[in-house]
């Protein structure tokens, strides 16, 4: 398997998944992809319908990274995917599913149900890829006998799913900036109770912003970062898209009984990583009918699959919501849809991408590509506040079960693309207890929270507070690699 860029360099080179495991952006600024989606065959897909969730993901992630050995792949997937790991779901029957399908009930002829994506350690999807790329970072560092200081920025999901994944991993330490004092209680409590020595927490007098801006100025410092082995672990990190690949197939098995169904995904989203995963499982030829991008009030992408304008959105028009993992002015991961959509023509794709950063979007809406969409099973939606209150409590009264608020985003988009005799799955990215605030509105009462969970706030906490200063921040890094 060979991985190209989006936009075109470096073409002649090769690029194996080991290659590209640790690196972010390929040289020209463009994104990694497979140079060709394997594609399944009818026997592959039988086979693995009765497959448990870590030999699925050995199979699927074998065909993507063939310079792993098996062995190696097998062991790795099945360490990371265990019912131990999956353990917070609210049925203790279903642990070992990893990623439980929960039927709602039948809507306009179609049935409806949840994908559990949040049973991690974190209580977010976030866990499914970051758990694997902690094992292949581990594998990776101690094959070649190097270390790797990951450097990032959260105001919240993303740094916890980070900080679970690497604890106690060999060659890895984390350094998480965090606004002091700006996080909820729980997301507080769940990063600055962890007591493993690789785990960094740095609590910056100042906001998110702030702890983003250090990030980039320590990653600017080109011979800081390489002296220090700094790395990152955001969302265009190819094996977090393709793990996310997994639980389509898994979905898919579960909501159907045999290979000749179709059925349809809703995906809540942000940076397109996680419905990118969907459309890269469609490519292999898994029978999905639909892909439904669910966004909040930030709609950039519902506004492109509606018109075929991208239009990147500036700070003052960023709304904070309550469902704020859905907050993004701009999509990471959407130009390896585009690179698609555009028949991979790496030279378009550049100009296109100049053009958001000149122009600050595109307009594909005359041209013969947008109608393309379609045939790539692309439909979207956008939700409110208000609907998305509204849906909990429509959901919590008419099927007894508590929904996060951005599983409530894609099951409102989800309703409005019902088609009858085609499963809709919606996969559910968070349990309600990391957003209680809007579930105290919505049903007012408490949300549910998973036993290894209580308590959790009065735990000793770990954390060193630092002022919103890229040097004090590397003089603390260098301090602990010394
Ligand atoms: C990150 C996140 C999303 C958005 O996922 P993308 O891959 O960025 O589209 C949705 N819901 C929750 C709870 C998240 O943490």
């Amino acid at each position: 398997m060979n991985y190209i860029s989006t936009r075109g360099a470096g073409a002649g080179e090769r690029h194996s998944f080991s290659d590209i495991l640790l690196g972010g952006l390929a040289k020209d600024g463009g994104l990694y992809l497979p140079s060709s989606y394997p594609r399944v065959s009818a026997e592959e897909l039988a086979r693995w319908r009765t497959l448990p969730y870590a030999d699925l993901a050995f199979e699927i992630l074998s065909k993507f990274s063939d310079d792993i050995p098996a062995e190696d792949l097998r062991e790795l997937t099945r360490r990371t995917y265990t019912a131990q790991t999956y353990c917070n779901v609210r049925d203790d029957e279903q642990a070992a599913q990893i990623t439980p399908l929960k039927t709602l009930g039948v809507e306009d002829g179609a049935p409806l149900a949840l994908l559990e994506l949040s049973n991690g350690p974190t209580l977010a999807f976030k866990d499914m890829a970051m758990q694997l790329l902690g094992s292949l970072f581990e594998y990776t560092l101690a094959k070649h006998g190097e270390t790797l200081n990951i450097l990032g920025a959260t105001s919240g999901d993303t740094g916890s799913a980070a900080e679970y994944a690497m604890r106690g991993k060999k060659g890895i330490r984390v350094f998480m900036l965090s606004p002091h004092k700006k996080m909820s209680a729980f997301q507080t409590a769940q990063m600055y109770s962890l007591q493993d020595p690789n785990i960094f927490n740095i609590a910056v007098e100042g906001v998110f912003d702030d702890c983003q801006d250090i990030v980039k100025a320590v990653s600017n410092d080109h011979a800081f970062k390489a002296a220090q082995k700094i790395g990152t672990v955001n969302s265009i990190n190819w094996a977090r898209v393709v793990a996310q690949v997994v639980y389509y197939f898994k979905g898919y098995f579960a909501a159907t009984k045999s290979n000749d169904e179709r059925v349809s995904f809703t995906v809540p989203s942000g940076n397109f990583g996680n419905v990118c995963a969907g459309h890269i499982a469609r490519m292999m030829g898994l029978p999905i009918e639909k892909l439904v991008v669910a966004t909040n009030e930030n709609d950039v992408l519902d506004e492109f699959f509606r018109t075929g304008i991208y239009r990147v959105r500036k700070a003052a028009e960023t709304y904070h919501t309550s469902s704020p993992s859905m907050d993004i002015s701009k999509a990471s991961n959407f130009e390896r849809f585009v690179f698609d959509l555009l028949g991979r023509d790496p030279a378009r794709v550049l100009q296109l991408f100049r053009d958001v950063e000149e122009k600050g979007g595109f307009d594909l809406a005359a041209s013969g590509d947008f109608a393309r969409v379609k045939e790539f099973g692309f439909v979207s939606g956008s939700s409110t506040h208000a609907s998305r209150v509204e849906t909990i409590r429509d959901v919590f009264q008419r099927y007894d079960t508590m929904i996060d608020t951005h599983t409530a985003d894609g099951l409102k988009v989800a309703r409005e693309h019902l088609q009858a005799g085609i499963p809709m799955i919606v996969l559910e990215t968070a349990q309600p207890i990391k957003f209680g605030e809007t579930i105290r509105e919505a049903l007012l009462r408490e949300p549910e929270r998973p036993a290894a969970f209580v308590g959790l706030e009065a735990l000793p906490q770990r954390f060193d507070v630092l002022p919103a200063d890229a040097e004090r921040v590397k003089a603390f890094v260098a301090g602990v690699t010394a």
